[in-house]
């Protein structure tokens, strides 16, 4: 009690604050207990006074491990000015400097001594840490040590040995108790820095991962087209960050969004250093609003007042996308991420993985062939975690807080995508969902979902033979199939369905599942795909308002056999007339008959690059066509 009262007039006292933020307290605590420890707590939490506290109050000098000699004198410079002695040892001084720091800690003027890693590397200065009295052994930035961080630094790996040299100030036997820092560690950087800096019985704290004026949305998209369609909407006339996965894609966003009348440039590592200095720039001084920048090359670009960050394409980290979407509301206002979640770009993901570890194990001086398989193993598993994160059914913020181990982890945020889109399914929404449920039993469990909603459609095409002939073969014969895929993608959102963690995906039912099919659970949650169908005139937009309401959108596409038929009949026709085949019907036209399919002449007029005088003559011809191509798909 009475030591919790001085610790805060030391607080008031030495660094002028009034009370401990909530969560300095148990780290100091911990820290003036003599515990190793790891406290994970992002950019501006308060850091720094979690070791700078307990250095003025312990005997002896406290060692600061820093890796930016700016950042060092910054710390140093604050603490003098509050009259508590502070030092710097790094390669920018000169050796009499350096003299002349150490015998003012061997004197006893220095609570806290900051040295670069460099430093430690030096067995002069190790015999010299030999002989100071060492209250606590400080890493800053600790994630440094590991290499599955994004700023791994090898002098890191020097830091165990360098600590165990250290003499203790309270003449206890054995090094001084070692502190680590980080603002970011994944459960694997985490456990690297445990095992690399030799933490001992570890007290560890992580704090405050929670960004409450960040929305996150997760919406998915079936393509490109998709994406390019709702790039625009998404970025709006706000000022946003746009990230994507290859620098090809960067530039097809950026391309889409100055068609579209926006202020936008692409940013990534193929372009010139001027060039890039004039992105930075114009960003800096607001004639650009947007820029889409790779992953790997986001961070020159920094503005605190962002209020939209859109990742086109699936990240290989939640990590780094967490990183990434924090880069928006700094502010304090109000911002939107949204990740555009299409499966087939985890093939890019996986792609860009494998390159990485063929080049480097094609280096001059190639990784040890283990360390590299462990490494490209590591990768897949947090891009698998990325994918579980796109394909959350629960609250988005919960999910990310839970990754980072953040005790803030809780109830539902009731503003992210996933809250905000959760309803509970009506009687015939219910029962559209039993039927998709069975048809996931009667196919034995052991399918995609794109095989069983074409059996469920009845698009029997590319159906293996174990699939034409259920009681569920084209059960829902009026739905989309692509609709269908999306329901099944709800439906494993809400927990009644899963997916099997390999490749193929197959999908089966979990126990809720089987209540939900069996009529025995009534009530459902999940997230409804409000599903506009286009049907009417191909290529046309969907209703606004559909898509600001978030709503998946799917227009109808071409049936490829379809447009094949049509295009056979063109074939004929022309050379039977001795005219070039788009005389007769442009590839648009094809492509909107075939996603159409009209079934009367006055149908046929609705299809755009058709005029009474076509449909005059080729209609009949054309209705055939598609008249027998119906009749094929038993429809
Ligand atoms: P970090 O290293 O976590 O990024 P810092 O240690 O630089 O953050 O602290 C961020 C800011 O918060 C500094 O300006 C610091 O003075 C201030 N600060 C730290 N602790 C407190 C506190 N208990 N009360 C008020 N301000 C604090």
């Amino acid at each position: 009690m009475n030591g919790m009262r001085d610790l805060d007039s030391l607080l008031h006292t030495h660094f002028g604050h009034a009370a401990f933020r909530p969560a300095q307290a148990p780290v100091v605590d911990a820290a003036l207990a003599g515990a190793d420890l790891l406290a994970v707590m992002p950019t501006g939490a308060g850091k720094s006074l979690c070791f700078q506290l307990p250095a003025v109050v312990l005997p002896g000098v406290s060692l600061v491990v820093s890796p930016l000699i700016s950042l060092m004198k910054d710390q140093v410079d604050e603490l003098v000015r509050r009259g508590i002695g502070a030092a710097a040892l790094h390669s920018m001084q000169t050796a009499e400097e350096r003299r002349d720091t150490i015998a003012a800690v061997r004197a006893g003027a220095v609570k806290l001594l900051y040295v670069a890693p460099e430093r430690l590397a030096s067995s002069h200065f190790i015999s010299i840490l030999r002989d100071l009295p060492v209250s606590r052994f400080v890493v800053d930035e600790a994630h440094c040590v590991s290499e599955w961080g994004h700023d791994f630094r090898p002098d890191y790996r020097r830091l165990a040995p360098a600590a165990d040299a250290c003499r203790r100030s309270d003449g206890q036997p054995g090094r001084p108790p070692v502190l680590a820092f980080t603002a970011t560690a994944t459960p694997e950087v985490r456990d690297d820095i445990v095992r690399l800096l030799g933490l001992q019985a570890p007290q560890v704290f992580v704090s405050g991962f929670d960004r409450p004026n960040i929305e996150l949305h997760v919406r998915p998209v079936s393509g490109d087209r998709e994406k390019r369609d709702l790039l625009p909407q998404l970025v709006g006339r706000r000022r946003a960050l746009v990230y994507a996965s290859t620098r090809k894609s960067s530039e097809d966003a950026a391309e889409t969004l100055i068609a579209a009348g926006l202020a936008a440039a692409a940013y990534h590592a193929g372009l010139s250093d001027a060039e890039r200095t004039r992105v930075q720039e114009a960003f800096a001084d607001g004639s650009l609003t947007v820029v889409c920048a790779t992953n790997a090359f986001g961070m020159g670009i920094d503005r605190p007042d962002l209020e939209v960050v859109v990742h086109k394409d699936i990240p290989g980290s939640l990590e780094a996308y967490y990183q990434e979407v924090g880069r928006v509301g700094r502010d304090g206002r109000q911002a939107v991420a949204t990740l555009l979640w299409n499966y087939a770009d985890v093939k890019t993901r996986e792609f860009l993985i494998e390159r990485r570890s063929e080049e480097d194990a094609d280096t001059v001086e190639p990784l040890d062939p283990e360390e590299l398989q462990h490494r490209t193993e590591l990768e897949r598993k947090k891009l698998r975690r990325m994918v579980s994160y796109a394909d959350a059914s629960g609250c988005l913020r919960n999910t990310i807080l839970r990754y980072f181990g953040d005790p803030a982890a809780g109830a539902d945020c009731q503003t992210c995508g996933n809250c905000q889109r959760r309803t509970t399914l009506h009687p015939d929404q219910l029962l559209h969902v039993r039927k998709i449920l069975s048809g996931i039993a009667r196919g034995g469990e052991r399918w995609g979902r794109r095989k069983i909603a074409a059996m469920l459609t009845g698009q029997l095409d590319d159906l293996p033979p174990a699939l034409t002939a259920l009681s569920t073969t084209g059960l829902l014969r009026e739905h989309d199939p692509r609709i269908v895929e999306k329901w099944i993608d709800a439906l494993e959102g809400a927990g009644a369905v899963a997916s099997s963690p390999d490749m193929y995906r197959t999908v089966r039912l979990t126990t809720l599942g089987r209540e939900v099919m069996a009529g025995r659970v009534e009530t459902l949650d999940l997230l409804v795909p409000s599903v506009t169908v286009k049907r009417a005139k191909s290529g046309r937009k969907a209703p606004k308002a559909a898509r600001d309401r978030g709503d998946v959108v799917a227009e109808a596409e071409p049936d490829g056999g379809l447009v094949d038929a049509l295009k056979h009949w063109r074939r004929a026709e022309a050379s039977r007339r001795n005219m070039p085949p788009y005389v007769i019907l442009h590839d648009k036209t094809i492509a909107a008959l075939a996603a159409v399919r009209p079934r009367s002449a006055e149908a046929l007029l609705d299809v755009p690059g058709l005029g009474p005088a076509k449909v005059a003559q080729y209609g009949d011809a054309i209705l055939q066509v598609l008249g027998q191509s119906a009749a094929h798909a038993g429809d």
